[in-house]
């Protein structure tokens, strides 16, 4: 290859000042002969973004922010974006831009919040006379596969180059693994983009594999759903979930309630609402109290309804996997009752056969229903399953922020009582078995609490003035606000079993 000369970079990056070029790169001819040296794929990645500054702060013009093409790119600017919610400016990245008849939009994402509160934003909302920081350089496109560069992966990446890749350089089994996606992805990776990127791809691989996994690509960082109607509630979604393309952009998505089915089109979902017969989730109804019922859904009996379940639950979690591929999997819906139907209140999905020991999958209380005691209920009953199997139980990790307090009140609760009632001494491996939490997750509680001390050469568990004064409050909230609890005596259930033939699709 031939060294480049500057006056060849200059006509390269055309628009790009070349002062601010040589402030960041040393220009060594030797560097420019090594085709993936450092350097160069610094260059060739400004030449893909074109942010003017490359992982640098300063000031940044309107003009700077008008395009998401290069070489003046917005994407991945971070800057102070005014939260009407907080009314205060905060520091956020820009995920994405649209030209909308009213102006420019911004999506950003606010460093430090959860993904909920992600939102697209007029420019006024962005403080320009701050400096802001622009995008670190992308890792350099992967160089065409010659003798002189070979990639270990390479022939198991070409040979699926129809699909979306992702350029992981030296971790070749992540590329190929296309049904397991990163759980953690990281701030630049969407800059690890390939260049055959394409949303619908996307769109269809995530509806088709067997994986529903929070993807690491740009297409599942920005929401694509503006409202959803179910039953008497209008909803904002959280988090991108892979509908179809063509109904993302409705205003609204109509779901029916009892069947999740879903339309953008709300003359459409009148008419099927008109001829829809289902009035609760299809399976059996396998505990009644007063209040709510327990339903239990085999995923592979009911594959499209738990799908739809999928679909609208990954518009309210984030991380978590979520599974295309339902048949592995039972689900337990909750719901309530009244003279039209059962309604959706949460579910938690629980596999068939967990190698690891897990009682529930993935958990969700829909918004309309949370912050009314539902959530813990759910949870009681995983656990009261649990018990039912003779068999200790754990959530799947990682929990999502909300399902993670929501389990640590509920594991917390749930001790404390068993110590109240108890009057003698108690082992860890007692509480574990009166709660059917794992002895991990047991230990866990006790020492976030402080309740295990060393006293007299051995450790014991012990109920602090905080813990008792917290549990004291609480029982007068639920004095006032009341209590829901589970009636084990209602639950009407026997552990299924299943053959290895059908817990998958594979029949
Ligand atoms: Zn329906």
């Amino acid at each position: 290859m031939t060294p480049l000369g500057i006056e060849e970079i200059q006509s390269i990056l055309g628009l790009l000042d070349v002062r601010r070029l040589e402030m960041s790169l040393v220009f060594d001819d030797e560097l420019f002969e090594v085709q993936e040296g450092p350097l160069v794929g610094n260059l060739l990645a400004d030449l893909h973004t074109g942010s003017p500054g490359m992982g640098r702060v300063g000031l940044c013009t309107v003009g700077a922010l008008r395009t998401d093409t290069p070489p003046a790119c917005s994407i991945g600017v971070k800057l102070q974006v005014f939260h009407a919610g907080s009314n205060e400016y905060r520091e956020a990245e820009i995920l994405s831009m649209q030209t909308r008849p009213t102006g420019v939009h911004y999506y950003v994402h606010y460093t430090d919040f959860n993904k909920r509160l992600d939102e697209w934003v007029t420019l006024d909302k962005l403080d320009l006379t701050k400096e802001v920081e622009w995008p670190k350089p992308p890792e350099p496109p992967a160089p065409p596969v010659s003798s002189s560069h070979r990639k270990k992966d390479s022939i198991s990446k070409n040979s699926k180059a129809s699909r979306p890749q992702k350029h992981d350089g030296d971790d070749g089994h992540k590329s190929d693994s296309m049904d397991v996606d990163d759980p953690t992805p990281t701030d630049d990776t969407k800059l690890q983009e390939p260049a055959n990127f394409s949303k619908e791809k996307e769109i269809e691989k995530l509806r088709t594999s067997g994986s529903m996994t929070q993807s690491a690509h740009e297409i599942s960082r920005v929401r694509n759903l503006s409202r959803l109607q179910i039953g008497l509630y209008e909803l904002e979604p959280w988090y991108f979930s892979p509908y179809p393309p063509e109904l993302t952009s409705s205003p609204i998505l109509h779901i029916c309630e009892f069947c999740l089915s879903y339309f953008g089109c709300p003359t459409r979902f009148l008419r099927h609402r008109q001829k829809c017969d289902l009035f609760h989730p299809p399976g059996n109804e396998i505990y009644r109290d007063q209040a709510v019922s327990f339903f239990e859904i085999d995923g592979r009996r009911q594959r499209t309804w738990c799908r739809n379940l999928c679909l609208l639950s990954k518009c309210f979690l984030d991380h978590k996997t979520l599974y295309y591929d339902v048949d592995p999997f039972l689900f337990y819906c909750m719901c309530v009752r009244d003279d039209r139907g059962f309604h959706l209140v949460g579910y938690f999905s629980k596999e068939k056969e967990s190698a690891d020991g897990y009682n529930v999958a993935c958990i969700l209380t829909l918004p309309q229903y949370q912050r009314t005691g539902y959530g813990k209920l759910l949870i009681a009953f995983s656990y009261e399953l649990s018990k039912r199997e003779g068999k200790l139980g754990s959530p799947e990790k990682p929990l999502s922020d909300l399902g993670l307090l929501s389990y640590r009140a509920y594991w917390q609760d749930t001790i404390v009582d068993i110590l109240l009632e108890q009057k003698g001494e108690v082992t860890i491996d007692e509480l574990a078995n009166m709660s059917a939490m794992t002895t991990n997750d047991v230990i866990h509680t006790l020492q976030t609490l402080g309740m295990i001390r060393y006293y007299k050469g051995q450790h014991v568990i012990c109920l602090t003035d905080a813990i008792l004064a917290q549990k004291e409050k609480l029982k007068e909230r639920q004095r006032i606000k009341g209590k829901r609890v589970l009636d084990p005596s209602c639950l009407q259930w026997k552990p299924p079993v299943f053959t290895a033939a059908t817990r998958t699709w594979n029949w």
